[in-house]
């Protein structure tokens, strides 16, 4: 353990399982010092982050549905009497029906494209408005994105019009809360199986393409995510602010299909 996060408080919310991104950024949080707060949506996957919580001995792990406001209140009422102040808050938080994960982006249903746009995007907007108040030293606000942002990925449709929303309010973020010392970034990760993921069509064809024509020649990690969050939300990422910061083994860099690519 290294003192790089010690006496840092920090929400991590979307924790699913061991599997989630959110999961590789706390083991990596807590194992540098930092004290953490988990919120969980639903009963169900509250059985699984309870004692996924308390092996990072966090105590305070609470139930929230980004789209409930009484329910978003509630975690920040919680964390200003339990805790008094904030220090980072981590948004691994996306959804959209995983029937317009597959075919044609051009047939979104407008209450899917509401829905998704909600959850995924605005969430974060509504979070960090109630999370800026307990930031009184300053603090970081870290997001997921996906380069399905950027470039048409097959299958990722309205998610992708999402995530590109999302990368533009972090900028707008960054700008409004900037002068509180409050830092916005997001982490564009590369394809990782989790339970989000499985939603995907064809994702297993998506992690073998990435797999052969990354720079890096391999997938990216949960840790590797947990590492670059550890940068942005510590004094390390103390200039870095409206970034998105891409951790997928280089493939945002690549033109083209790998000359050495296997087929798949
Ligand atoms: P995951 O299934 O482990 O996590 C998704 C989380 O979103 C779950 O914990 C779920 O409970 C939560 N969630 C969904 N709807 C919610 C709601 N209404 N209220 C509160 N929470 C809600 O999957 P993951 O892949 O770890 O996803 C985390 C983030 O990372 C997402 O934003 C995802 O788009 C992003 N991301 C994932 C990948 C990947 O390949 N897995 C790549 C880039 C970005």
């Amino acid at each position: 353990p290294t003192a790089l996060m010690a006496g840092k408080k920090g929400l991590i919310m979307g924790l699913a399982n061991e599997r989630s991104l959110a999961w590789g950024i706390a083991k990596l949080a807590a194992r540098h010092g930092a004290e953490l707060a988990f919120t969980y949506q639903g009963e169900a996957l509250g059985k699984r982050v309870q004692p996924l919580a308390e092996s990072l001995g966090s105590s305070i792990v609470l139930p929230c549905d980004v789209t409930d406001d009484a329910s978003m209140d509630g975690v920040f009422e919680k964390l200003e009497a339990e805790w008094g102040q904030l220090d980072f808050l981590v948004h691994a938080i996306g959804f959209s029906d995983k029937n317009e994960l597959r075919g044609r982006y051009v047939d979104t249903s407008a209450e899917n494209f509401r829905m998704t746009m909600d959850i995924s995007c605005y969430s974060f907007t509504a979070l960090s408005r109630r999370a800026a108040p307990l930031m009184k030293d300053g603090g970081s606000l870290v997001t997921l994105t996906y380069y399905g942002a950027e470039r048409v990925m097959p299958h990722y449709n309205v998610m992708g019009v999402a995530k590109a929303a999302l990368e533009a309010s972090v900028r707008y973020l960054a700008a409004d809360l900037g002068k509180d010392g409050i830092r916005v970034n997001a982490i564009s990760a590369g394809p990782i199986k989790t339970l989000a993921a499985s939603g995907i069509g064809d994702f297993r064809y998506i992690l073998k393409w990435n797999e052969y024509n990354s720079p890096l020649r391999r997938n990216s990690t949960i840790e590797d995510v947990g590492g670059a969050a550890l940068y942005l939300m510590s004094e390390l990422g103390a200039g870095v602010t409206g970034e998105v910061l891409h951790v997928d083994c280089g493939y945002h860099v690549v033109g083209m299909k790998a000359v050495d690519a296997p087929d798949i």
